[in-house]
């Protein structure tokens, strides 16, 4: 079996009930499919609420679309000065080198960008002026690969990426977000990772897990070959109804990803994406995870929780906070069973 991408390949592998299918083919004709078999083999088609089926198996209820919903709902949009990159911040920018996936996750926050009826990646012209737009400005101190899955790239086109990138004195930091080693792992090759280093400055790479059965042998031989060549690891996790939103869920994950050598990073708050209701879960919610993370696992286990603010005003800490009060004369900060203390403010 190769990558199913149609809601008749869904339904010949069982994946999709018969009846689903027209339902299914309406939701494919309008957002992107694929289910690699490496992810495909995780789902138990015998729970109807398995967590990776939930995340990659198209439902209807992707075409309904909510008033909060937005096309772009990180606002990528309002801050591209040149095709390809996004300078949201002052010391870094995203370079968006394709749109495609390897797998297309039901919640994504680009799905209305991504897909392989979009335009497949920045042409010659538009990647020399985006490398250009980073050459002019010293201020951009990191250079964030992302996409799509940059890690779809071949080794040769992303060698040439870093060479550039590496003849940039002011660029210190090459960060590439990827689902790939999840995905496909197979296709993080030795190859692969030669080519995502940059001699003399580091690369970072973000792994996208949400759930502790991605974590597979082959997923965790494709990001050791990466640690092992010296790529400190992190991690993203979006926090999904259904999915990861129980605590012994998270604690399994984020242990699993230090297991791993990936320091947990960033758990995302959902997005206001179209169609993804379904994945959404409350802050409040989000932040009784967190605590309850703080209180029963190491800190090497704890990542950032954020939430994207619409209209591209960037990323924001949501919590929990463990400072009740904070005045002038002192300060009440709780502890991780939840018991107050006094502190002086000074
Ligand atoms: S891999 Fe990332 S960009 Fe691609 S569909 Fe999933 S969340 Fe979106």
């Amino acid at each position: 079996m190769t990558t199913l991408r149609t809601a008749a390949q869904l339904c010949e592998h069982a994946y999709v009930p018969s009846e689903r299918r027209q339902a299914i083919e309406t939701v494919a004709a309008r957002y992107a499919v694929a289910l690699p078999q490496s992810l495909a083999a995780l789902i138990d088609r015998n729970n109807s609420s398995d967590p990776i089926a939930r995340q990659f198996i198209p439902d209807v209820t992707e075409l309904d679309h909510r008033p909060e919903e937005l096309y772009d709902p990180i606002g990528d949009d309002a801050h591209s000065p040149v095709e390809g990159i996004v300078h949201r911040y002052p010391d870094r920018v995203l370079l968006k080198l394709t749109h495609v996936c390897a797998v297309y996750c039901r919640f994504c926050f680009r799905r209305e960008m991504v897909g392989p009826d979009k335009p497949t990646g920045l042409s010659p012209e538009a990647l020399t002026a985006a490398l250009d737009y980073i050459r002019s400005r010293p201020q951009i101190w990191e250079v964030i690969l992302t996409g799509g899955d940059p890690l779809i790239l071949s080794p040769r086109r992303l060698r040439a990426v870093m060479k550039n990138l590496a003849a940039i004195d002011h660029v210190k930091i090459v960060r590439v977000h990827t689902r790939m080693p999840v995905a496909e792992p197979a296709r993080v090759t030795a190859d692969l990772v030669r080519a995502i280093r940059i001699k003399g400055k580091p690369t970072y790479v973000a792994v996208h897990v949400n759930h502790p059965r991605e974590l597979t042998a082959q997923a965790r031989a494709a990001c050791a070959r990466m640690a092992d060549a010296g790529i400190p690891l992190l991690s993203q996790t979006v926090l999904l109804a259904g999915v990861n939103d129980k605590p012994e869920v998270m604690d399994e994950l984020m242990r699993a990803l230090v297991e791993c050598r990936i320091k947990p990073y960033y758990l995302h708050h959902g997005d206001l994406a179209p169609g993804t209701s379904r994945f959404r879960t409350d802050i409040a919610a989000g932040q009784e995870l967190m605590r309850q993370l703080r209180g029963r696992v190491s800190g090497l286990c704890q990542p950032t929780y954020v939430l994207d603010i619409p209209g591209g005003h960037g990323k924001s800490p949501v919590g929990p906070s463990y400072v009740r009060l904070c005045d002038s004369q002192e300060a009440v900060v709780e502890d991780f069973n939840g018991a107050q203390h006094r502190y002086p403010a000074r």
